[in-house]
């Protein structure tokens, strides 16, 4: 080959490989600004406009908790003066739901929405910032987190994953689940097959029934099967919409596995530092709102689809006994022990969770407690 033959060759090659560069560039769209420009926020441009995408950990427009997602979108755009677009995203829409901490960490995602209960493979510590049976209701959770020094633990526990946690609602007190046998004691527990995540299960396994991984979707053939005797959900509204009183005889109170489930806004660290403080004002302002939104939303709705379940399906609440409380609520000291083992961050984290909730306890029984007994009709 002549030396002007090699020269066209290797023109051609460069060439045709700086156009599938373009091509391929093209396609990838613009890079998350965490790729891109990860530490500096440019002081010179203060009216950068920022498009992020959030991934959460729910279906696409589930009740409630991915509502709040879209709403939170909106707030921070209307407070930001469109400065801050956010883009939601349902669970797999983009990575599959449990894979938004490292997608959000890693910083291919600017931000995700969840519950902090879901990495606890991650850190122990991080269990304790959405739901610890037996714990604090949503009422003294916002206490502990907003100026009882559990949000800085929560930022310190993020920070090893490059993460800021934002409050992104609370549950409130869950329902206790829908069984198909009468629970009148802890002994009821025993061989009982039920679909109870977390801790919950830990503690149902400690009384001798099998907590068993079912996802939300096959959850209602399961139970009709008989493939659990069991399940919990979250309460009234969600469940009505699931159906299981159509297969499912008692419906039991408390939820003393969720009692209060607190739910998260997780922006990557990098990102979020960058930007000027009113930015990051802005963002720290819609998620108190979202707090504030969920709680209502779902006292509201819980109230609408009690009265649906009750009056108009038939359906038995029950309370579980005193007792049987008691005997899981010893169980449950066992299993954070166990879970927490030598982890310094889940000691201190519990600690501080733990010794708020004492205090705070003695405040609810002469106050809360008294209303609820005394006065509320
Ligand atoms: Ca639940």
């Amino acid at each position: 080959m002549s030396l002007y033959k090699i020269r066209r060759v290797r023109f051609l090659k460069t060439f045709i490989y700086g156009i599938l560069m373009m091509f391929f560039l093209s396609c990838l769209g613009e890079p998350p600004a965490s790729m891109t420009n990860p530490t500096s926020y440019d002081t010179a441009k203060p009216d950068k406009i920022f498009h992020w995408k959030m991934t959460t950990t729910w279906p696409p427009n589930f009740p409630v908790v991915g509502e709040v997602a879209e709403k939170y979108a909106e707030w921070v755009e209307e407070l930001s003066n469109g400065q801050i677009k956010i883009k939601v995203y349902g669970g797999g829409e983009l990575v599959p739901p449990l894979e938004a901490f490292d997608a959000v960490s890693q910083g291919t995602i600017e931000m995700g929405c969840g519950a902090s209960y879901y990495w606890a493979g991650k850190t122990p510590a991080a269990q304790f910032f959405a739901a610890v049976p037996f714990g604090m209701n949503s009422q003294q959770i916002t206490s502990w987190l907003e100026v009882g020094g559990g949000y800085e633990l929560w930022k310190k526990t993020y920070a090893q994953f490059n993460l800021v946690p934002f409050m992104g609602g609370n549950t409130g007190v869950q329902m206790g689940g829908w069984f198909n046998r009468e629970i009148n004691s802890v002994e009821d527990f025993k061989g009982l097959k039920m679909r109870l995540p977390g801790i919950g299960g830990k503690v149902l396994e400690k009384a001798g029934g099998a907590p068993i991984l079912v996802a939300g979707s096959e959850i209602y053939t399961s139970l009709e099967r008989g493939v659990i005797d069991a399940t919990e959900w979250i309460g009234p509204y969600h469940d009505y919409k699931m159906g299981f009183h159509k297969i499912s005889k008692y419906y039991y109170t408390p939820g003393w596995h969720e009692t209060g489930s607190q739910l998260e806004f997780f922006i990557n660290k990098n990102l979020h530092d960058a930007l000027p403080p009113h930015l990051q004002a802005i963002l720290q302002a819609a998620a108190k709102r979202a707090q504030v939104w969920v709680l209502s939303e779902f006292d509201k709705q819980n109230g609408i689809y009690l009265d649906k379940l009750v009056n108009e399906e038939g359906v038995e609440v029950r309370e579980f006994s005193k007792e049987t409380l008691d005997a899981l609520r010893s169980y449950t000291d066992e299993a954070i022990q166990e879970m927490i083992g030598d982890d310094p961050l889940s000691k201190e984290v519990y600690e501080s969770y733990s010794n708020f909730q004492n205090r705070i306890a003695k405040w609810s029984e002469v106050t809360e407690k008294a209303y609820y007994n005394k006065i509320q009709k």
